[in-house]
């Protein structure tokens, strides 16, 4: 069986391991992902502090006990910040350094003027417990719920962080029942320590696997977002518009319906306001239209100014109401880039597929719509 002496060595070693795994990331990368700087920061100061926790009666107690028990603290402070920077919280440096500093203190005071283990054990493991309390809430809370998102990492996390705490809040109970436990020998192979040290080294270590799978989830999500998103608008791409909607014509179970929606006399917006005001009227428009959609109709930029909606479940009828509906509300929404307000219409063709219609044919339907309400003086909805 390790001795515990052992499995802290294996601590630093795997905690170095990880850090490595996490500073390898590219760094254009590590920029765009809050969180995962203070996590390799983190998985670094855990390896410094196991490495002198091992090196306890061989190296003097300010290193192997104070130092280390101070850089352990702060890489759980630094697991916590990171949480909060990677749901996009603000930062808690000045509380955190706050705590840190107050636990030390308390903690030298107990090693110096009395020495105290049961009561360094107990502040040691209140704020570490803590702070993985707080790490965790936030894990299990801000997850992300949208369809399609992973679930596993942030379950792994905060199960792991809660078992984690549940050893530290053990530990503290440990300490209040007996006292003078492990205050003799620190690294005693009694079942006891081995079971504590093992647990919580596996622990520290899932807790950083779980920092790689969240944040590999967070990228494959914005990768996933950036290929089937237009950057622009933020409107989904043509490709994937179109692929939803030979789905749902494939599906042949309901009427599906699709409107071709252009931005009335935009080149003129170009060419008097500019190309960057131009862009804004895109934005608007999406934004516009986004806000009476439901997420079950989704909007595609078709091309240059021009929008492709899909109603999956419309039939003619239906399909005008909606269209007339999101005319209306581009033709009513202000667009006021710079003080100048600027009333911004669209022109709509509709069509519905008929049975064994395909999609290229209720495409060239609606576009034809479209030029006909173009034709018939703009800011109108014309059925294919
Ligand atoms: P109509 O009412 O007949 O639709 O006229 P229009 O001016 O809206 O249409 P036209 O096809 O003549 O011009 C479309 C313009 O859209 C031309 C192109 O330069 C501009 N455009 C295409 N993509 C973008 C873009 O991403 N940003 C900006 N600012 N302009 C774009
Ligand atoms: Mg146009
Ligand atoms: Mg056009």
């Amino acid at each position: 069986m390790l001795d515990p002496r052992s499995i802290i060595f294996i601590l630093a070693a795997l905690s170095l391991l990880m850090a490595v795994v996490l500073f390898a990331m590219p760094a254009s990368i590590r920029q765009r992902l809050g969180g995962a700087r203070h996590w390799s920061l983190s998985m670094l100061v855990l390896a410094g502090a196991s490495v002198l926790y091992g090196l306890r009666d061989i190296v003097p107690d300010l290193l192997s006990v104070t130092v280390a028990n101070a850089a352990s603290l702060t890489s759980v402070a630094m697991i916590y910040a990171g949480g909060r920077a990677f749901f996009g919280l603000t930062p808690r440096n000045g509380l955190l350094a706050f705590t840190v500093i107050v636990a030390c203190l308390v903690m030298i005071a107990c090693t110096y003027v009395q020495d105290l283990f049961s009561v360094r054990v107990i502040v040691f493991s209140l704020v570490s417990g803590g702070l993985l309390l707080l790490y965790g809430l936030d894990v299990s809370r801000r997850r992300p719920r949208h369809h399609g998102s992973a679930r596993f990492p942030y379950l792994f996390t905060s199960v792991t962080v809660f078992v984690d705490v549940l050893a530290s809040f053990l530990r503290i109970i440990n300490a209040v029942l007996s006292p003078t436990a492990g205050s003799e020998n620190f690294f005693a192979p009694t079942p006891m320590n081995v079971l504590y040290f093992s647990t919580h080294s596996l622990l520290a270590i899932c807790i950083s696997v779980g920092f790689i799978l969240m944040l590999n989830e967070r990228l494959h999500a914005m990768l996933e977002h950036q290929l089937s998103h237009d950057a622009l608008t933020n409107a989904y791409t043509r490709n994937i518009v179109i692929d939803m909607a030979k789905r749902a014509l494939a599906s042949g179970r309901r009427p599906v319906s699709l409107l071709l929606l252009d931005i009335d006399h935009f080149k003129s917006v170009n060419d008097t306001l500019g190309h960057q005001v131009g862009d804004a009227v895109l934005q608007h428009v999406v934004v516009t239209l986004g806000a009476t959609l439901r997420p079950d109709e989704p909007l595609g930029r078709y091309g240059g100014e021009e929008f492709l909606l899909l109603l999956r479940d419309a039939n003619p009828e239906q399909a005008m109401l909606v269209a007339e509906r999101l005319r209306q509300r581009v033709a009513d929404t202000v667009f006021n880039p710079n003080g100048e307000a600027r009333t911004i219409t669209l022109s709509i063709g509709c069509a519905t597929a008929t049975p064994d219609e395909n999609l290229e044919q209720l495409l060239h339907r609606a576009d034809a719509a479209l030029y006909r309400a173009k034709r018939a003086g703009r800011n109108q909805v014309q059925q294919g």
